[in-house]
């Protein structure tokens, strides 16, 4: 049997498990994912080679620990400075970030992008910027405050606080800061969402399974919306054909999308 896990506090929460074991069973794949609490991430990597786990995903706070701790750290993530999968590939742990190809599958039923509005600093902010700037796809971001935004300026990436903003014409924005998550706030003043909304043709919320503040205010605005739902999926596609080492069917994705909402 091949062993997997999720690895995150809290991790309670997660559906990563119920998508990768249907994923799993649907492929006749002799695999089983389980949820794994890390509190202390100095135990990450140890935990991950006594357990012989064959693959990991990692989520919130371990992604930027487990990126320093990997032997081998592949692709954007390496710009990224955090990652979300591992693999036990020849005695050595190998490091994926498929956070920001799985964004980026996730905005493909939008059609031609050419100028992305970002809201928020954090770390999906970074992977997401880094993915569209490697897709030759303008990205601006704006943040509440300043602190985060030196990453994104020593990238080469046109960032904003609330108060230095100058619009432009956006043709998506996406919300990546936890603003609608548990409260009622929208992730930037009405004021600047109002503008940006009123011209761009469509909207983003990283949060899955809600609509959010923000994109109740883009859907007044005649935005066609979607929420992070097709993101968690395709990261989770992605680190699941780095396990079992196959490219995932259609059928077997649809699997994992209906394992997602159980
Ligand atoms: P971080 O904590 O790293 O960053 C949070 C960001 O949100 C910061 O830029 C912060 O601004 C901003 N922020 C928080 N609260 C507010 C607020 N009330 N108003 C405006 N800005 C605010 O979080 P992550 O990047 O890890 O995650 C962000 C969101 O993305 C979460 O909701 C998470 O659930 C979601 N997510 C979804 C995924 C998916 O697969 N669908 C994958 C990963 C994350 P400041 O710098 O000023 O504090």
């Amino acid at each position: 049997m091949n062993k997997f896990a999720i690895f995150g506090n809290p991790v309670a929460h997660s559906k990563s498990p119920q998508m990768h074991n249907a994923g799993f069973k649907k492929l006749n794949f002799d695999g089983e994912y389980v949820k794994h609490l890390i509190e202390d991430p100095n135990t990450l990597k140890n935990t991950f080679l006594q357990k012989r786990y064959l693959g990991a995903n990692i989520t919130v706070p371990h992604k930027e620990v487990a990126f320093n701790e990997a032997d081998e750290v592949r692709g954007i993530a390496n710009k990224i400075k955090a990652v979300n999968t591992y693999i036990y590939e020849n005695d050595k742990i190998v490091a994926y970030n498929t956070d920001a190809p799985g964004f980026l599958k996730a905005i493909e039923s939008f059609g031609v992008i050419k100028n992305v509005l970002l809201l928020g600093a954090g770390g999906t902010a970074k992977a997401i910027a880094l993915a569209l700037q490697e897709s030759n796809i303008n990205v601006t971001v704006l943040n509440r405050s300043e602190g985060k935004l030196d990453f994104f300026k020593n990238e080469g990436i046109k960032c904003s606080t609330w108060d230095s903003f100058e619009t432009c014409d956006f043709d998506l924005v996406v919300n990546s800061t936890s603003a609608g998550l548990k409260d009622e706030y929208l992730p930037a003043p009405k004021e600047i969402l109002d503008e940006v909304l009123e011209k761009a043709s469509f909207a983003f919320d990283c949060v899955y399974g809600k609509i959010t503040p923000f994109l109740a205010l883009a859907k007044d605005k005649n935005c066609e919306v979607k929420d992070g739902e097709d993101m968690l999926l395709y990261q989770g596609v992605l680190a699941f054909e780095y396990f079992t080492k196959q490219k995932a069917t259609q059928e077997i994705i649809e699997t994992m999308r209906k394992a997602l909402k159980e």
